[in-house]
């Protein structure tokens, strides 16, 4: 038996009653864009997350464009984020033709070092943009301090931390904006592509609003430029039923993460994740750092097991990012870290003997090793 990285399809069948009459609904409706499912999952997932206002959009990628855009952050502007992400955090800066300014990380947590940002701030700054990595959040307290006492907008890219919580706050409401994605494998996934933007500013709600759908303001009458990139009623229908479940499979989560750590501990060459002070991580993939990491990647996929690296190559070093003109050793935490990370099986579906064989096959591996 093989053990996936994750399986949608446990998760699938666990609710399929439920998710197969949401499809049928939606396409018995024949309405599949912006309909009640829409307009509905919205309203839940801001209260969800706490805050006013909740704009559903194409995809994760679009979330934090839309951001930026709503935020007039464009041509001539910094925006300061890390190099330990995935590459839609910086191209979605990038693309909306402002400069992605990268900020070293924390060695034990993987997320935006505070301390790093002021030194990294210039005239042109404009946003700072932490990256929620893992499933938990950075210090949005400093953070938020840092922002406001120049004068700076935060923009949170929580695509890996839907219901994560800092000091008992969901993720999404400390900055202007929050940007999650409902990629399939995210946290809260729908079944192909999906994202949402949350704020309390109406303005900003009410630009992305617009800019969601074609720059349409009311019918045929555009005020701005718009595209085109929304969540159809089925996805939103889905996204509607996973909702109500979030919290549970976060709570199974966390008890896979501490059946790890317990397991793990007794190995020295492996390091088991560190929570954040005053965080709640909800483990969108639960990372190891570890001695022989390629090695051990091969030999757990010997054994059927699959692992993931999360992020292998850094932003700065991609041959996208060239330009930026960034070098080796310029970020050297995320660099060594990135080269001692592996990401093992980790969905509420998972079981206690996977787990168990999985940390028995790490076991074996560093026996072997050290023979
Ligand atoms: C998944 C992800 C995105 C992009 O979301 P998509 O829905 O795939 O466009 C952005 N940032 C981070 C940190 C992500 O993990």
């Amino acid at each position: 038996m093989k053990i996936p990285l994750v399986d949608l399809k446990r998760q699938y069948f666990s609710i399929k009653n439920e998710i197969d009459k949401a499809i049928k609904n939606v396409v018995n409706s024949g309405n599949f864009i912006l309909g009640e499912n829409v307009i509905l999952f919205e309203k839940e997932f801001a209260k969800y997350c706490n805050v006013k206002y909740a704009i559903s959009v194409g995809s994760g990628t679009d979330a934090l464009f839309f951001a930026l855009k709503a935020l007039g952050i464009g041509k001539g502007d910094e925006v300061i984020t890390v190099p330990n992400t995935f590459a839609a955090t910086a191209n979605a800066i990038a693309i909306a033709g402002a400069t992605p300014v990268f900020v070293d990380i924390d060695p034990k947590t993987y997320l935006i070092d505070p301390e790093k940002i002021e030194e990294k701030i210039s005239d042109r700054t404009k946003a700072i943009l932490p990256v929620h990595l893992y499933g938990q959040m950075c210090d949005m307290e400093k953070i938020v301090k840092i922002a406001k006492e120049y004068g700076l907008k935060v923009i949170e890219d929580a695509s890996q931390a839907h219901g994560a919580e800092f000091k008992h706050k969901k993720a999404g409401c400390f900055g202007d904006v929050g940007c999650f994605s409902f990629y399939p494998s995210k946290t809260l996934g729908a079944y192909g592509d999906g994202g949402i933007v949350v704020t309390n500013s109406k303005k900003i709600a009410e630009t992305i609003e617009v800019l969601r759908n074609y720059g349409e303001k009311d019918e045929y009458k555009f005020e701005k430029i718009g595209w085109n990139s929304r969540l159809d009623e089925i996805q939103a229908a889905i996204l509607r039923v996973k909702l109500k479940y979030l919290d549970k499979w976060i709570e199974e989560k966390r008890e896979i993460a501490e059946k790890y750590n317990e397991l793990l501990s007794s190995i020295k060459a492996v390091k088991t994740p560190t929570e954040a002070p005053h965080c709640k991580h909800t483990y969108y993939v639960y990372v190891i750092r570890c001695k022989n990491r390629d090695k051990l990647q091969k030999y757990l996929f010997s054994k059927g097991i699959e692992t993931k690296i999360h992020y292998k190559i850094p932003i700065h070093l991609q041959k996208s990012f060239k330009y930026l003109k960034y070098k080796r050793g310029d970020f050297p935490i995320t660099e060594k870290v990135s080269r001692e990370i592996l990401s093992l099986p980790m969905f509420p579906e998972l079981r206690e003997r996977e787990i168990e064989k999985i940390c028995f096959f790490i076991k074996i591996f560093y026996e072997k090793e050290s023979n």
